[in-house]
């Protein structure tokens, strides 16, 4: 059985596939604590993979797309078995990770890694994207950790100015390695 915070049909609002619909499950829990956190990850219901895609097909219809987030989306032992059901279904498969727990995924499931605390040099090679959160600081110290050809966003934490202002300097000095993500569903009032 799988821990479940909410599924919800709305549009990516950040990183690489920005403005496409999707279904979003967030999974209940974390195996990270970070102060900062703002996500609301508590635990609301339980569900098998089965009910799990079936409320994916009532939230979102045909959607293409179906973005496991948390949280932490890796932390359970059934979100493999929840790519698999998906991809049978016709879904491609995003998952939304803080790159702490090594777990194999097939190759055509797009994997962003936000590093926290600390990152598993597993999950740090097999990253599709990156999104290193700009609170107040630049966390640069990430950057090396994964391959050159892997993208790298800036996100501005809350889209505030003083957080874009950093982003956006950070992201010129080294235009070849960064680039900007605003948070583009808060400009649209949508989860
Ligand atoms: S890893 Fe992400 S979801 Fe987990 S506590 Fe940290 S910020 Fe929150």
């Amino acid at each position: 059985m799988l821990g479940l915070a909410e599924i919800f049909y709305s549009v990516q609002g950040e990183g690489t596939w920005t403005g496409t619909p999707a279904v979003f499950v967030r999974l209940a829990g974390c195996n990270l604590a970070c102060a900062f956190c703002d996500t609301d990850y508590a635990l609301r219901f339980i569900a098998s993979v089965d009910d799990v895609v079936r409320r994916v097909r009532a939230a979102g219809g045909d959607c293409p797309l179906v973005i496991l987030t948390g949280g932490e989306p890796l932390a359970q032992t059934e979100t493999p078995g929840l790519i698999a059901a998906l991809q049978a279904d016709g879904r491609r498969v995003h998952i939304e990770s803080n790159g702490t727990i090594d777990v194999e995924l097939p190759a055509d499931v797009w994997l962003t890694v936000s590093p926290k605390e600390r990152l598993h040099p597993a999950m740090a090679a097999r990253a599709d994207e990156v999104k290193l959160i700009v609170d107040g600081r630049v966390p640069a110290e990430w950057i090396d950790a994964f391959p050159a050809a892997t993208p790298i966003a800036l996100q501005p934490e809350g889209n505030k100015p003083a957080n874009v202002a950093l982003a956006v300097t950070a992201a010129k000095e080294r235009p070849e390695r960064l680039r900007l993500s605003l948070q583009t569903h808060k400009f649209i009032g949508v989860r």
